[in-house]
């Protein structure tokens, strides 16, 4: 048996003939200018065509990644407003996709080779959560640092002048060291 819909009360825009004709009035006008808004151009997956959808801000519709957030939100899980009446069911069900979506994960995963797999983690390592600004400053710390390794990796030039007697200094007080016993990788060790 179908369960019928409880009747809603009419709300203020049904409650007088005046409310009613500029409730008509601003459907009218929206319907007219509707069809002049940019329109999304994502492909549709059923057949392939554009979307038609009005678009967002970014020149996509609100399900094909209008909604998605930017800046320091970008790539970050939205979570509903708690002061929403509908938060409790937003919130359940945004679990339930994300849970989902980590069961396919998953599964795309394990079937995956080790060379894909090793391209999947290098194309989320470039894409961590955030704001832009603070990829940048990750990737220029990335950078930094493959420049230093590089560095030390260099054969370093020998010693000069000044440089020469420091190190003769050294190997003369590693040499004192080893005349007393003591283990030279510990000492260091202990200030390191
Ligand atoms: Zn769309």
């Amino acid at each position: 048996m179908k369960r019928k819909r409880p009747q809603r009360p009419p709300t203020a825009w049904q409650s007088s003939a005046q409310w009613r004709m500029i409730g008509s009035a601003a459907i009218r006008e929206w319907n007219a200018k509707r069809s002049n808004l940019p329109k999304c151009n994502a492909a549709r997956k059923s057949d392939r065509e554009p979307c038609r959808l009005i678009a967002m801000e970014n020149g996509k519709c609100f399900i094909h990644g209008g909604r998605t957030p930017r800046g320091e939100e970008w790539h970050r899980t939205q979570w509903p407003d708690g002061k929403s009446p509908a938060a409790e069911r937003k919130l359940r069900k945004k679990l339930a996709e994300r849970e989902r979506a980590a069961r396919k994960r998953s599964t795309r995963l394990a079937a995956m080779s080790p060379d894909e797999l090793e391209r999947h983690r290098a194309w989320h390592a470039a894409r961590t959560p955030g704001s832009a600004a603070a990829r940048q400053r990750q990737r220029d710390e990335r950078k930094q640092a493959a420049e230093i390794r590089a560095m030390l990796e260099r054969p370093q030039p020998a010693p000069t002048g000044e440089g020469a007697e420091l190190e003769e200094q050294i190997a003369a007080l590693r040499a004192e060291l080893e005349a007393l016993g003591v283990d030279q990788q510990k000492s260091i060790g202990a200030f390191a």
